[in-house]
């Protein structure tokens, strides 16, 4: 028999296979999904499932066909293929450390209703970053082997130290240039300590922006305000579009509070206002919250996930009337779906994710932690800059245990039909139950599996859905991409 996968043609011994490892779940009567670890998937009927269970798929040559190029069943024709698809999906072990998040301060002028990252008064500069310890991160980053290095400025409100944001930027491009790395930057600031001397340096040095906009004043005033209450709305939108005037590329993301959950539709017409076409609400974890402050600002699983489902579905219509917007939950979960024989980038949506090892944070103290997220939580401190070399750290159990944990193997996601999309993520966990021992159905998990019913159940039953959201994660003549 003759098959083509990848536009190579095969001879196949339908009597020669071997069933590789694979884990299934029942979406709706007659539909079972069934995954294999390397990414390779296919929904099944009742009697097809049968088929494979018995281990007797040779009784039907399409069903064979299927299975074969997805890499469940085995043969000497598809293992090579298979083995470079798992090398592919876990390209992110074979690279270096490439996103090093600094801190260079913990003060903020701001208090948002979620702010975990322990921000400090506005006045006391005790918790800046020192040009001595700025200048030891930099060294530490470029000890990296990766030749491409991006240093992300996180706080805090990382503008409050603008002068050792501009000596990172500048010794870092010095070393940049001795090393021959590429390096780049970008600074996550509230935008509301801006001025025209920050704008210029900004201009000169091309560095882009991120920033938190939660949608209309009456919900980002809600959730984002000054230390005397004032909400900030009016600062941060008369910036936005400075900024924009003046070639700054801004993107900026919605926190989703309680406060926003009735406002799905005005989020997403106010992010169209300012022109962001990229919509991605930034959900809140339980952890690092009190657990007074969660039930104010909280919600169930189930709550976020109506308001990401009523969200998309306006997006959608939005397309429908020919306007070109997209859902960024979607175009993530999507992207590891259809090309999930392939590490996608998304370091909080692999396993393993990116933690300690794609990326890695900076404390203003120069302490390093296994990412940004970590940073609340002493247990994910991985040593001091001053104190170790990338060598020693990288190749210390401390990360190599850190890595395997978040490969989700010790936990429940080994047996979860959506592991080789997703993976679990021991911060979160750490936050909501004071262990990264990954509990089954924890909030972090609920949300992510609501998400692939979503996308399984609805989006993929419904051709009119199903085409518009394929449409923005697979190039319009390259549909073929989604075959093996
Ligand atoms: S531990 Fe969690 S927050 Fe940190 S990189 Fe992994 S998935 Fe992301
Ligand atoms: S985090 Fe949850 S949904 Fe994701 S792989 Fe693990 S068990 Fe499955």
């Amino acid at each position: 028999m003759k098959m083509i996968c990848m536009g190579i043609t095969h001879s196949v011994d339908m009597d020669k296979y071997v069933m590789g490892s694979y884990t299934h779940k029942q979406l709706s009567p007659g539909r079972i999904l069934v995954t294999a670890p390397h990414g390779g998937w296919a929904i099944l009927d009742d009697a097809e499932f049968k088929l494979l269970r018995l281990g007797e798929v040779e009784k039907d040559s399409n069903l064979y066909s299927l299975l074969f190029n997805e890499g469940i069943i085995l043969s000497e024709n598809n293992i090579p293929l298979a083995t470079n698809q798992c090398r592919n999906k876990l390209a992110q072990l074979s690279s270096a450390t490439t996103l090093h998040i600094l801190t260079p301060t913990l003060r903020c002028n701001q208090k948002c209703v979620y702010c975990y990252a322990a921000s400090k008064p506005e006045g006391d500069k005790t918790y800046d970053m020192t040009e001595d310890t700025a200048k030891a991160v930099v060294d530490f980053i470029f000890q990296s082997p990766s030749n491409k290095l991006t240093i992300e400025f996180q706080g805090g409100e990382p503008l409050l130290n603008f002068d050792i944001v501009k000596f990172v930027v500048n010794y870092a491009n010095k070393k940049a240039k001795e090393t021959k790395k590429e390096i780049n930057f970008r600074i996550v600031t509230n935008l509301t300590i801006m001025d025209d001397e920050k704008l210029s340096w900004l201009v000169k040095n091309k560095i882009p922006l991120n920033s938190s906009f939660d949608g209309p004043k009456i919900v980002h005033d809600t959730n984002r305000f000054y230390d005397n209450g004032m909400g900030t709305y009016d600062d941060v939108t008369a910036w936005i579009k400075k900024l924009r005037d003046n070639g700054i590329p801004v993107a900026f993301m919605p926190t989703i509070t309680s406060h926003s959950l009735p406002y799905w539709k005005e989020i997403i017409d106010e992010y169209l206002k300012f022109g962001q076409n990229r919509f991605w609400a930034r959900r809140m974890n339980v952890g690092g919250f009190a657990v007074d402050t969660w039930k104010k600002i909280g919600y169930t699983s189930e709550e976020y996930l109506d308001f990401w489902k009523k969200g998309l579905d306006y997006i959608i219509e939005l397309n429908k009337d020919g306007k070109e917007v997209v859902e960024g939950t979607i175009d993530i979960f999507l992207k590891n779906i259809i090309f999930s024989k392939k590490y996608q980038g998304f370091v909080c949506l692999a396993s393993p994710c990116g933690c300690a090892w794609s990326q890695v944070a900076y404390n203003y103290k120069g302490d390093i932690y296994t990412c940004d997220e970590a940073r609340s939580f002493d247990v994910f401190k991985l040593g001091n800059v001053k104190e170790t070399t990338y060598k020693d750290l990288y190749s210390s159990w401390d990360v190599l245990d850190i890595v395997d944990m978040t490969t989700g193997e010790s936990f429940d996601c080994a047996e979860c039909v959506y592991h080789p999309f997703c993976g679990p993520c021991i911060v979160d966990e750490y936050g909501e139950h004071g262990n990264i021992i990954k509990k089954p159905n924890s909030f972090n998990c609920r949300v992510k599996k609501g998400i692939f019913e979503h996308i399984f159940n609805n989006l993929m039953e419904d051709k009119d859905k199903w085409d518009i959201v394929k449409g923005w994660v697979i190039p319009k003549n390259k549909n073929d991409l989604i075959k093996c």
